[in-house]
């Protein structure tokens, strides 16, 4: 027989997000979640200059459309 008891639990969760680039707000819609972003983590690994470095960033739609747009290999699936 196992016998609970309640515990109170700290969660931490996100609550603001902001574009890295511009700067801007993320918003969230009613439901709490946020508009749709681009988010990125990169751990960087041992043949890089950057060997054990962690950096993350988010980017807004725009910000997301102006950096593809100047890419030379479009990132579009079959394009
Ligand atoms: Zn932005």
């Amino acid at each position: 027989m196992r016998v609970l008891k309640k515990v109170s639990v700290i969660k931490a969760e996100i609550d603001e997000i902001y574009c890295n680039k511009c700067g801007s707000k993320i918003e969230k819609d009613s439901f709490g979640n946020f508009s749709d972003h681009l988010h990125i983590e990169k751990a960087w690994g041992y043949h890089s200059d950057k060997d054990g470095q962690i950096d993350s960033f988010d980017l807004c739609e725009k910000c997301y459309n102006e950096l593809i747009n100047n890419f030379k290999i479009s990132p579009y699936e079959n394009k």
